[in-house]
C-alpha cells in the first residue's frame, strides 16, 4: 500500500521501514566509514562516501516526497547544486533566473564560467524571455520559484516545455516551498535541488543538500559525481534531516498560516512600503503559484521607508533573530543587501530591487502574535 505524503514524512517508503532488522522505530545512525562483505560480491554497502544506510533511508524518503525516481544527499545545498553542473561540459549554455540564491549566482560567476559554461541570466517570470535566450548550445534551464529574495514566480510547466523542446534539462531549486507545497518533477522538471538546511531539516541545526532526479539514469549520474567528488552527507547529519522531515507537513502548515497573517499585518504598517508574499492576491505571481503549488510558504520580503528603519528593525527585534538562513523553527530576519546577496553584482542587485530598504523574513513556528508584536515594536522603534 503506497503511503500518503504525511505518512512518508514519518516513515519513508513502505519497503524501507525497519531496514535494520531489530525494528527500531527511530531509524539508526550507521556511524561507520566502511561495511564488511561476507564473500566476494556479497555486500549490501561498501564505503560511506559511496553509500550508507542512514543516508539511503533519507534519500529514499526525499525522492518519495518529491515524486522523483532517486535522490542524492549532499553535505550542503551548494554541494548539491555544484554536482548538478558537473553534468554539463565546456561550451554548454545554462539559462537561469536572475533573481537567485546569492551562493548560486556566485557558483555560476566564479566556478561554472571558469569551467567553460555559458551562463545567461534572464527574468524567468517572463517565459518569452526564456524562449528568446535559447541557443543551439542550451543544455539546462535553472530556476527558483518563488525566488530569493524578491519572491518572483516562474511557470515550471512552461519552462519544462521550453527545456525539452531544446533538448535541455529543467532544474528547479525547490527550497522555498518544499515538497509540501510544490513538486516540480510531476510538473516536468528533470532535476530538483534543495538546500536541506532549510525546511527539510527545519531546525536551524544542520547543513545539507539534495538532488532529486526524475529518472534513475540521472540519479546514477549524480551518484557517480557525488561519490567521485565526495561531498556526501554524513550519517549523523542524515539522521538529523530524517528526524526533521517527520514534522515537515506540520511545520509548513503552521508557517504558511503565520506568514499570511504577518504579510497582511505588515501591509498596514506605516513604515512598510511594500510586501512581497506569494500568498497575497495582488502579488504578480499569485495566479501562477496557485496553478503549480498548493501553498505560498513561509518566506516574505518587505520594503521599509528608509535605511534607518531597516537598521532599526534589524537591531530591535527580540523574539526574531537577525540572521542569515531560513526555513527553520526559529523566525529569522535577513538583510539581503549585506548578507545573502552581497556577492550579487551591484548593478544586478539594484535592477532586482535588492537595496538598503529590503528585509527578508523567514517565518518560524512561534506564536504568530509574538512575532507580530516583535515586528511592530521594532518598526516603531
Ligand atoms: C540556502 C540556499 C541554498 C544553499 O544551500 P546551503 O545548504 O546553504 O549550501 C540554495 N538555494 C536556496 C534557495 C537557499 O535558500
Amino acid at each position: 500500500m503506497p503511503y500518503r505524503f504525511d505518512t512518508k514524512c514519518v516513515h519513508g517508503t513502505p519497503d524501507r521501514a525497519y531496514r535494520d532488522g531489530v525494528r527500531s522505530v527511530s531509524f539508526p545512525i550507521y556511524q561507520s566509514a566502511t561495511f564488511a562483505h561476507t564473500e566476494v560480491g556479497h555486500g549490501q554497502f561498501n564505503y560511506t562516501r559511496q553509500d550508507n544506510p542512514t543516508r539511503l533511508q533519507l534519500e529514499e524518503t526525499v525522492a518519495a516526497l518529491e515524486g522523483g525516481a532517486d535522490a542524492v544527499a549532499f553535505a550542503s545545498g551548494m554541494a548539491a547544486i555544484a554536482a548538478v553542473f558537473e553534468l554539463l561540459k565546456p561550451g554548454d549554455q545554462v539559462i537561469c533566473s536572475e533573481d537567485l540564491y546569492g551562493g548560486t549566482t556566485r557558483l555560476f560567476n566564479n566556478i561554472s564560467k571558469k569551467n567553460g559554461l555559458q551562463v545567461t541570466f534572464v527574468d524567468s517570470t517572463d517565459t518569452d524571455l526564456v524562449r528568446a535566450a535559447i541557443t543551439p548550445a542550451t543544455r539546462a534551464i535553472y530556476i527558483e520559484t518563488p525566488s530569493n529574495p524578491m519572491m518572483n514566480v516562474t511557470d515550471i510547466r512552461a519552462c519544462a516545455e521550453l527545456a525539452h523542446g531544446a533538448g535541455a534539462l529543467l532544474i528547479v531549486d525547490n527550497t522555498f516551498l518544499s515538497p509540501v507545497f510544490q513538486q516540480p518533477i510531476p510538473l516536468g522538471a528533470d532535476l530538483v535541488v534543495h538546500s536541506g538546511t532549510k525546511y527539510l531539516a527545519g531546525h536551524n541545526d544542520t547543513i545539507s543538500g539534495f538532488v532529486v532526479t526524475a529518472t534513475r539514469e540521472l540519479g546514477d549520474a549524480i551518484r557517480l559525481i557525488g561519490k567521485t567528488t565526495g561531498g556526501m552527507l554524513a550519517p549523523f547529519d542524515s539522521w538529523l534531516v530524517l528526524r526533521g522531515i517527520k514534522t515537515l507537513s506540520l511545520r509548513m502548515e503552521r508557517i504558511g498560516q503565520s506568514a499570511l497573517t504577518l504579510a497582511e499585518a505588515l501591509q498596514k504598517n506605516p513604515h512598510v512600503k511594500q510586501v512581497y508574499y506569494v500568498g497575497l492576491p495582488e502579488h504578480p505571481g499569485y495566479a501562477v503559484n496557485r496553478r503549480q503549488a498548493t501553498g505560498a510558504g513561509g518566506m516574505l520580503s518587505f520594503r521599509v521607508d528608509s535605511r534607518e528603519t531597516a537598521e532599526r528593525v534589524l537591531k530591535g527585534v527580540r523574539v526574531i533573530a537577525f540572521a542569515e538562513s531560513l526555513g527553520g523553527t526559529e523566525t529569522l530576519l535577513t538583510y539581503p543587501l549585506t548578507q545573502t546577496h552581497d556577492v550579487v553584482p551591484a548593478e544586478m542587485r539594484e535592477r532586482l530591487g535588492i537595496n538598503e530598504t529590503l528585509l527578508r523574513l523567514s517565518v518560524g513556528v512561534e506564536d504568530v502574535r509574538d512575532l507580530l508584536e516583535d515586528l511592530e515594536q521594532a518598526l516603531e522603534g
